[in-house]
């Protein structure tokens, strides 16, 4: 029988990477604090219709990459249901805002997610099928303050704190405006306008796009479409006043705090509700795969998936891509040296459940305890204690009786009879 593995595109991640792992969300979730964020967990699968709606048809997610299944009605009564592994977060949240009426509080909510997302691209170094995203969003009632360029420039000054915390460096923040939904209407015209002559020397994809939505013509990573997409009008000239002066006073309040950017016209973001600001952190050592994480404004979100008016800014970063800069550039990262305090050898099997008793007094004291097994010869508990913990701690018929333990600490090599009373203590040294 052929052996199971993993689907192609999803992997295991097994300790002692997974350190790295919590490290990095721990850290995250230190920093989301700071900034008074609250944490929200929302279901992995949704109606499709959410995904369709939001993300946007015309996009490479709704189009070609999502896990989209039939659900079968159980009941007469019941219609089957479309329904799709999450590709991405912000729409669940949106959801739920508009769902638990979150908005009716008045306050701006704040909240992050930390979660695995689905999509179904071609795998590669970076990309996977299953991956993790770590994102956060700013979305409340316009009198709240949901709009204000503060609000933009806070976000990324809060990714660039995050970063320097992960101790990430030589990151990138390229930043645009893709102006409102009334400037992208204008801009899109004049794209499609352009791409008439020239859509035809493109790729299958950009012609259907130079006519659906010619905005995602942008979002192209053919090669040979790429001269062509240099000389197509950049977005920045189709803002409005308002969108400009909006994007102004985010540029302003990124300079007063010190947060390094460079304006990226190009960037549109494969998301169709980006409105305004729209950003990408990259980072060099990535490879082709090099966006640590992207977000921006969705000013008509919430509306566009029937609920009130609630502008709001996000951004979703790859967990997976953050352990893979992490591993690149400090390549002992997740090398962990053991944590065991002690290993429990018991001398016999009849020894086994006292040994259990032992182990529990232990880690309840708060120590980290690996339990042999009384199976084991005093040499083989010796050479497997050795591998993973700092101390063994001999558990005999007389250590039982008396009290009192031998331990013998490895790095020194020293024997010690040690009060059963006073092993927690010793132990913790
Ligand atoms: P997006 O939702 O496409 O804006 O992606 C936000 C971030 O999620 C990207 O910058 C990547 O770091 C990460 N990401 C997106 N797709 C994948 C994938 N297939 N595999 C790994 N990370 C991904």
């Amino acid at each position: 029988m052929a052996t199971l593995k993993a689907v192609r595109g999803t992997r295991d991640l097994l300790p002692p990477e997974t350190e790295l792992w919590n490290r990095i969300e721990a850290t995250a979730r230190q920093v989301f604090a700071r900034y008074h964020f609250g944490e929200i967990r929302t279901p992995i699968f949704e109606d499709t219709s959410l995904f369709a709606r939001s993300v946007g048809e015309e996009t490479d997610i709704v189009s070609k990459e999502m896990y989209t299944w039939e659900d079968r009605a159980r009941a007469l009564s019941e219609k089957a249901q479309s329904l799709t592994l999450r590709p991405e977060n912000t729409a669940g949240v949106v959801r739920a805002y508009i769902e638990h009426k979150l908005g009716e509080s008045g306050q701006l909510q704040k909240l992050y997610y930390i979660g695995p997302q689905f999509r179904r691209e071609r795998p590669q170094k970076g990309r996977y099928r299953q991956f993790w995203q770590i994102g956060a969003e700013v979305i409340g009632p316009p009198f709240a303050g949901s709009e204000s360029p503060l609000r933009d420039a806070e976000v990324l000054e809060m990714l660039a704190t995050l970063l320097d915390e992960l101790g990430i460096d030589g990151w990138n923040l390229e930043l645009n405006s893709v102006g409102s939904s009334a400037d992208r209407a204008r801009y899109n015209d004049v794209l499609r306008a352009a791409l008439v002559e020239i859509a035809p020397k493109m790729c299958a994809d950009c012609q259907r796009r130079a006519v659906t939505n010619p905005l995602r013509v942008l979002d192209c990573k053919v090669p040979e479409d790429q001269p062509i997409i240099d000389t197509l009008p950049k977005i920045t000239d189709s803002l409005d006043q308002e969108s400009k002066d909006h994007f102004a006073a985010v540029t302003a309040a990124l300079d007063a705090a010190g947060v390094p950017y460079k304006l990226n016209p190009r960037l549109v973001r494969g998301l169709d509700y980006y409105t305004r600001t729209t950003f990408e952190f990259t980072h060099g050592g990535l490879g082709a795969q090099n966006a640590l994480l992207g977000g921006g404004r969705y000013d008509g979100l919430s509306e566009a998936i029937g609920g009130p008016k609630a502008p709001g800014i996000g951004f979703a970063m790859g967990l997976d891509r953050l352990v893979l800069t992490l591993q690149a550039t400090e390549p002992n990262q997740d090398a962990a040296p053991p944590q065991v305090h002690a290993y429990i050898a018991p001398l016999g099997e009849n020894l086994n459940a006292a040994a259990l008793v032992l182990a529990r007094e232990l880690r309840r004291a708060g120590l980290s305890i690996e339990l042999g097994d009384g199976s084991f010869r005093l040499k083989k508990s010796f050479e497997t204690a050795d591998k993973v913990a700092r101390r063994i701690v001999i558990l005999g018929e007389d250590e039982l009786q008396s009290g009192i333990l031998t331990v013998k600490d490895f790095s020194t090599g020293t024997q010690s009879k040690i009060p059963r009373a006073e092993l927690a203590s010793f132990l913790a040294l």
